[in-house]
């Protein structure tokens, strides 16, 4: 994530359409594109953020390096940074933070990207067009989904169908990308053979 120097999230707001996708190969189209890339390549495996703006003609503006969970920069900094391209590493191997996405779209950024180890992240279209509170949309959402979630889970038991949990982020937290996937699939496998 990366947050203003004064610590306070700035009005929460964002393009109900923000895009986010998993890139599977680098999309270098754009000069700030291919400029990205080529930071990502660099800062992926850092165990501390390293927060790039990128202007459009591929030009670095500003760069900072920051802790292991956020890189931080001035309002003053920020207010400069409209229409750039922000990307930075996330290196406990998750994707956008929601602190990502607001800002991006409080400072009129062109695109925010994060790379971890394993993947490569982007926001694009985040010119507010419709606003919402995100947080309390997310939150909203979270609760209902996780009751939603219990529920099935709730009922598969009773039946004594077997419940698998699969995470999107990394279980236990410092496993490598093999081992949390590997532990799924067996975890999987042994329901199946278990429900056969
Ligand atoms: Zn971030």
């Amino acid at each position: 994530m990366f947050k203003g120097s004064s610590g306070l999230t700035p009005p929460i707001q964002m393009h109900q359409w923000a895009e986010c996708s998993v890139m599977q190969i680098p999309d270098v189209s754009t000069p700030a594109r291919y400029a990205a890339v080529g930071v990502e390549n660099l800062i992926r495996h850092n165990p501390v953020e390293t927060g790039v703006f990128i202007g459009p003609d591929g030009a670095t503006h500003l760069k900072r390096k920051g802790w292991n969970n956020r890189v931080s920069f001035t309002r003053q900094e920020l207010k400069c940074v409209k229409g750039a391209t922000f990307t930075h590493n996330h290196p406990n191997g998750y994707g956008p933070s929601l602190d990502d996405v607001h800002l991006g779209a409080a400072y009129g950024l062109k695109e925010v990207r994060v790379v971890t180890a394993n993947f490569r992240h982007g926001l694009s279209m985040l010119n507010a067009v419709y606003i919402v509170s995100l947080s309390r949309a997310f939150a909203v959402e979270t609760s209902a989904a996780l009751i939603a979630v219990q529920d099935v889970v709730r009922r598969a038991r009773a039946r004594g169908i077997p419940v698998v949990q699969i995470t999107e982020t990394l279980v236990p937290p410092g496993a490598t990308f093999q081992e949390w996937q590997t532990a799924q699939l067996q975890a999987l496998l042994q329901a199946l053979t278990q429900s056969a």
